[in-house]
């Protein structure tokens, strides 16, 4: 899980125009889900959803405040926190400008009446029924673990904590404690599952007996340590709980992805992709996805990267904007970021957004964030 800058407690109020589609057309409040279904844990905090305006103590905890209980966490006020200025319909916590969940396909909105059957405790807590969340965590997203055989210009990983082996192992004895009701596991949201010593050891030895209610292992990876050798490494049982991997990919050629994917190789990629293909067209894999992080100087290879994942049997593909992550200096962020209306590349960015957002078809679903 990559870590936005702590901005301290006082944030400004979102702009309406900004808050626009947290309201349908007939004036009904819509509820982001993710607070209320997720619980992220990164090596310096743990938070109720990722892309949050971060203020310790107010909408994330710092990892050693946590203390060793994570359901306790999860109930705590500070998740709640952002919970409500979810209900209130402020979103006064989160990063919206920034938030691929809000500016993409934006499938886990709902209003109140669709909340009501298929999410129920979130029904009642957004209605006020409940004045604290009484519902479990539905999904884990594990980032604890910085170590990543990259180091992406857009990655400020180098900038968080390196806990070490028993730290990160008390994490890993912790998470049953979220087991009762979680049902997916998202590895990793920082760091590479291959490349982490870490999280490979977990997948390969995880007690999936402790995780109940487990539907789905998730599994992001920049792809470049996937292999015949590394997949088989994983039990078999572990491996059939992997329905869906998401592959990294910041490129659709041999020199923005290695500018954008340092210090790996283009043709590591394309050797490794084919394995993967195969993975899905086996079936061992229920849904591959790409997750492509638009900037200055790739913006231009949407519709390459869109051919690239048809020709490897991918499911869909994320075309994510740059983010501005803690380390990364503003001048660098605002130079890439051809989302921004002011940057000089914007117009030419729109035109090739839309155009490659047409090429969504039933084989590959295609969303480019606004
Ligand atoms: S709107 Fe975005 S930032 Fe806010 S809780 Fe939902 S996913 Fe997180």
């Amino acid at each position: 899980m990559k870590s936005l800058p702590i901005v301290g407690q006082a944030f400004a109020p979102h702009p309406p125009a900004l808050l626009a589609d947290t309201v349908t057309a007939d004036g009904h409040r819509r509820y982001c889900t993710y607070p209320f279904r997720l619980f992220g844990i990164a090596s310096d905090l743990v938070k109720p959803c990722t892309w949050l305006r971060q203020a310790r103590g107010t909408s994330v905890l710092p990892v050693e405040e946590a203390g060793g209980d994570l359901m306790e966490v999860w109930r705590s006020e500070v998740f709640d926190n952002v919970r409500r200025s979810i209900a209130d319909g402020e979103y006064h916590h989160c990063n919206l400008e920034f938030c691929p969940e809000y500016k993409g396909a934006q499938k886990y909105f709902f209003t109140a009446e669709e909340l009501r059957d298929r999410f129920p405790a979130i029904h009642d807590f957004v209605i006020g029924k409940d004045a604290n969340f009484r519902g479990g965590p539905e999904i884990v997203n594990l980032s604890h673990d910085t170590e990543c055989n990259l180091s992406c210009p857009s990655c400020n990983r180098l900038e968080l904590p390196k806990l070490n082996h028993t730290q990160l192992r008390g994490f890993a004895e912790t998470l049953p404690q979220l087991g009762g009701e979680l049902e997916y596991i998202f590895i990793a949201g920082m760091g590479d599952p291959f490349a982490s010593q870490h999280y490979f050891q977990w997948l390969r030895t995880v007690d999936l007996a402790r995780f109940p209610k487990l539907k789905e292992i998730i599994l992001n990876t920049n792809g470049i340590l996937w292999n015949a050798e590394t997949w088989r490494a994983i039990p078999e049982a572990t491996r059939q709980k992997i329905g869906t991997a998401v592959v990294s990919i910041d490129g659709a050629s041999r020199r923005t992805y290695e500018e954008n994917r340092y210090p790996a190789h283009w043709e590591a990629l394309l050797a490794n992709l084919p394995f993967i293909a195969s993975l899905r067209e086996r079936g061992e894999i229920k849904r591959l996805r790409a997750y492509f992080v638009y900037q200055w100087n790739n913006y231009h290879e949407l519709p390459a990267m869109v051919a690239l994942c048809r020709a490897h049997q991918f499911d869909a593909v994320f075309f994510a904007r740059i983010a501005k992550w803690t380390g990364i200096s503003q001048w660098m962020h605002d130079s890439q970021d051809v989302a921004h209306p002011q940057h000089s590349a914007h117009q030419d960015f729109l035109r090739v957004a839309a155009a490659t957002a047409q090429l969504s078809d039933d084989q590959l679903e295609v969303v480019v964030m606004r």
